[in-house]
């Protein structure tokens, strides 16, 4: 018989909402110059729709941006390869610019994002974390914003895929399959 997965939620959308809400203000107090938001495609972009509308409301008028990096893994473990399916278009020299991505694991796809961008003469780059996995790290990178601590679990929804499934649910949840099956999908997570 084909039950559909069970999900536990982990973070609900209520929750998300007013997280989203306190971070945009933060980030509003930091007074940012020309400010370029800079969404990591895939797994960000709800998250991204959302703080950006947030932000609207705290008063900043942000530009957008996209960039689509993928971050290939064996098994549970991050080759460390960070590849650029898409770049941005803007020119961010000289700009403050807000890196939004779903999740810091290893930090990997964030700090290449990062270096990329200073790189081409940001003026600074901010980060934004929907969530942490804090006992993930590879590479040394602090978050300027994070929604929230995120247990060692694989997650999906709010933006998240398994094997592009699960993106459309309005929360973040565990599959229970993944729950107890860890490392079932060994694949590039975007
Ligand atoms: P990092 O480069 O920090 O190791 O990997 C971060 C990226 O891996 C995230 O942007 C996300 O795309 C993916 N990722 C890490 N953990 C999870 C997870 O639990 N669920 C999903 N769907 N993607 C994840
Ligand atoms: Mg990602």
């Amino acid at each position: 018989m084909n039950q559909p997965p069970r999900i536990r939620v982990l973070f609900d959308e209520k929750a998300i909402a007013q997280r989203i809400e306190e971070i945009a203000r933060v980030v509003a107090e930091s007074q940012p110059k020309n400010l370029l938001v800079v969404a990591v495609l895939k797994g960000s972009f709800m998250f991204a729709a959302d703080l950006i509308r947030a932000l609207h409301r705290a008063g900043l008028e942000p530009q957008v941006e996209f960039v689509h990096l993928s971050s290939y893994r064996t098994g549970t473990v991050s080759t460390g390869q960070v590849e650029i399916l898409r770049d941005v278009e803007s020119d961010v020299r000289g700009r403050d610019v807000l890196l939004v991505d779903d999740i810091l694991e290893s930090g990997r796809t964030v700090v290449f994002a990062k270096d990329l961008l200073m790189a081409r003469g940001a003026r600074n780059v901010m980060t934004a974390v929907l969530l942490e996995k804090p006992g993930k790290r590879a590479v040394t990178i602090h978050a300027d914003y994070v929604g929230f601590t995120c247990p060692d679990v694989f997650v999906v929804g709010y933006g998240m895929d398994v094997a592009h499934s699960y993106r459309q649910l309005p929360f973040v949840g565990v599959l229970d399959f993944l729950d107890k099956n860890p490392g079932l999908f060994d694949e590039a997570k975007t």
